[in-house]
This record gives structure tokens, sequence and C-alpha cells, in this order.
């Protein structure tokens, strides 16, 4: 049997979290666009409302929602800000890696104060030299007694100004196919904060660099096993961190719908709606197929993830599908609004910003088809 609806708990979770949104996420979104940062007060109201740990299992202090609710709940946040959806995104994508691959141990000491909010993580894989190949990596893990020392630079990083907990990507510089996966804290001896990245959306979400300078991880910290870390870091990316994406292009999609649709029965020409021309009606209706496709793609494969079946691909497919739809919806809400679409202030044209940005993060629509083509030929 396939069921395409939400359970009552989903549809009051959803509820609840566009409540959250409209009150503390709302009249935030005018200053997080000028500041063009994470703002100290949403940060807080998202650690209050325990927003963290949608998907931490109840016994480390987490909601235990699962990953449907993540999603529900960054498409309801991205409709109103997709930066700070960004910025939850993320938070999410640093707590899978030791939620999956983590020990007793780590999971003990992290997951609480990630559920919390006490701790904010991220995931530190992008260097210069490696992107889209995260094996062009030049960071560096050395064992010094009970430490490993690592050395390097990562960039391009959501919530490097903003998070404490780091999940790093480094190599062994004797062995170029060996990788390993460390949790490194702010406050570990050589780790240092670098400068900040502007892009052109997404406000609302930091995103910075970090410096290792012979950082001294304790041993305990490596997650998973020595040399194995590639695998750690991706299959977390591969699946929320991907997932994430959907997430927040979902509630770009849909506001731009919603906003179009409002603008195209408001606009009167030659005496009537603009929403009555055929030309005006094929783009709402396509924006509207590509919003029923994405959710579609997007929670058949976070049900999956809930089920614990393997989803990455289906991740891919919607990753790629959800996001180009973002940046596609996004030029025609610009178009149906006329000149209306293109000052700064209006909401379409800041989610055409943000559209665009949504494209590299977590793997390039080429590489999607890249993952996509793989399956097909088998
Ligand atoms: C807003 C934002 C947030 C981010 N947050 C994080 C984060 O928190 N942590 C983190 O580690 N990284 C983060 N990243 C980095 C992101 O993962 C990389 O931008 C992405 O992997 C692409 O790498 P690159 O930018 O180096 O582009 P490159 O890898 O240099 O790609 C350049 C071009 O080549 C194409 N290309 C590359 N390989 C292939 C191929 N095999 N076949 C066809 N075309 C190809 C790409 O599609 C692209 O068009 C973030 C990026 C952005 C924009």
């Amino acid at each position: 049997m396939i069921d395409f609806t939400f359970t009552q708990e989903q549809e009051d979770f959803r509820k609840q979290v566009a409540d959250f949104t409209a009150s503390k996420i709302a009249p935030k979104v005018k200053e997080m666009e000028q500041n063009k940062t994470a703002d100290k007060e949403v940060v807080e109201a998202i650690k209050q409302a325990k927003l963290t740990g949608v998907f931490i299992p109840k016994e480390y202090g987490g909601l235990g929602l699962g990953y449907v609710a993540r999603l529900i709940a960054l498409e309801e946040i991205a409709k109103v800000s997709p930066g700070v959806s960004m910025m939850l995104q993320i938070f999410g994508l640093g707590i899978e890696p030791i939620l999956k691959s983590g020990n007793d141990d780590q999971k003990q000491r992290y997951l609480p104060g990630l559920s919390s909010g006490e701790k904010l993580a991220t995931v530190a894989v992008t260097e210069t030299t490696g992107g889209s190949d995260p094996t062009g990596i030049e960071t560096t893990y050395t064992k010094e007694g009970n430490y490993y020392i690592l050395n390097g630079r990562k960039i391009m990083l959501t919530n490097a100004p903003v998070a404490n907990t780091f999940v790093v990507l480094a190599k062994d510089p004797n062995n170029p196919k060996a990788f390993s996966t460390f949790i490194i804290e702010d406050n570990f001896e050589g780790f240092k904060r670098g400068k900040d990245w502007n892009e052109i959306g997404l406000h609302g979400c930091s995103v910075g660099e970090i410096l290792l300078q012979n950082c001294k991880v304790p041993q305990e910290n490596l997650l998973g096993e020595e040399g194995k870390g590639m695998r750690v870091a991706m299959s977390a990316i591969g699946e929320v961190g991907r997932g994430g994406m959907v997430g927040v292009g979902l509630g770009i999609i849909s506001t731009l719908l919603e906003q179009s649709v409002n603008f195209s029965k408001k606009r009167i020409l030659y005496g009537k709606p603009i929403s009555n021309l055929q030309t005006i009606q094929n783009k709402l209706a396509q924006m509207k197929l590509d919003l029923e496709i994405s959710r579609l793609l997007g929670y058949r494969a976070a049900s999956m993830q809930d089920k614990g079946q393997r989803c990455d691909l289906e991740f891919a497919m919607a990753k790629y599908y959800t996001t180009e739809a973002a940046q596609k919806c996004a030029k025609m809400a610009v178009d149906i609004h006329g000149g209306y679409g293109v000052v700064e202030e209006s909401i379409v044209t800041r989610f055409l910003r943000d559209s665009f940005v949504l494209g590299p993060s977590a793997g390039t629509s080429d590489i999607m088809m890249v993952i996509i083509a793989r399956a097909a030929i088998g």
C-alpha cells in the first residue's frame, strides 16, 4: 500500500512550526536581509523550540520525530526565510554523522547538547582544492600519542561563524586513499575561525571558514574507523544534506506560487485580472506542478529514511529536481510580477537570489546528474 498522506501528528507539527515561524522568524526577516548574518534571537528561539533536535531520538533529548518531520520543519520555515531554514538544515547535517557513525560514548557526550541547542553543529568538507571532488582535500591528520593533529583550511562552511561543533574530514598524508572524520570543538587548541563569506542570498544564515593549525583532537573524537571517514561524511551529506536542501527548496517554490497567484488575481490589465491570461496561467500551472513533483520526490525519500531504507539516490533526484525547479519558478514569479518583481525589497526578488544559492550546497546539479545516471546505467 502507498499512503501519500501525513499523519495527524505530522500535520499538527507542521501547524506548530508555521506558528513558530510567523511569531519568531517573520518579524526578523527585514533585519536579517540587511545584516546578512544569522540572528542571535532567531537562533535562541530555534534552541528553545528544540528544533535542532527534531530527528534526534528522545533518549538523547531530541524530539524523536524523524526525517519526514524534519523536512516539514525546513519547508515551513523556508516559506518565510530560506536562510533560517538553511541554517537549521546544516545544524542537522552536523548532527547526522554523530547519530549514524558515532559510538555510545560520542553519542552520550554530544547528542544531548545538540538536541538542546547548547551545541550547534556543521560539517566541514569543502576546501579550495576539494568541493565536488572531496578526495582533493588537503587537510591532514597525523597521530601523536592520544591525539590526532590536524592541519588545513575549510571554506564555504554554513554556520561556521555560529557553530561550536565541527565534523571535519581530513586525509592521511601517508596514504592518499585514507580519509578520517573527526568531531572538533571550537575551544580545541589550534582551532581558529577564518573570514566570513557573503553569499548573494539565504541571508539569516552565516557562512565562513575554519583554520586548523596543529589542532589537537583527542583520539576519542575520531568518528567511525580510522581511514573510513569519507563514507561517514558522504553518507550524511547524501541523505540529510541533500534532504535538507529539498526542504529549503520546497518552501521557496511554495511561497513563489502563493505570491504569484495572489498578485495575478489582483493585478488588473485590460479591465481583467492577469490570472485570466493564458501565458500567466501556464506559468502558475508549471509552478504548481513543480511543487507537487518536488514534494512527492522529497517526502518519499524522507519516509524511506524514517524506515531505515537506503535513500541516497532518491534524495539526489529530489535535490536535483527541487533546487532546479526553485530557480525556474523564481524566474517565472519575477516575470509574472512585471516591474514589481525586480525591486530589491520584493519577496520574489529575495527568493530568486535565495534559489541560486541552493544550487551548489550539498552537491551541484551536475553531481546529482552523475549519481542519477550511474544508477540508470547500473
Ligand atoms: C551556500 C553554501 C553553503 C555551503 N555549506 C557547506 C558546508 O556547510 N560544508 C561544506 O563542507 N561545504 C559547504 N558548501 C560547499 C559545497 O559543498 C560546494 O560548493 C559544492 O560541493 C561544489 O564545490 P565547488 O564550489 O568547489 O565547485 P566545483 O567542485 O569546483 O565545481 C565547479 C563546476 O564544475 C562542475 N563539476 C564538478 N565535477 C563535475 C563532474 N564530475 N561532472 C560534471 N560537472 C562537474 C560543477 O557542477 C560546477 O559547475 C556550501 C556551498 C554553498 C554555496
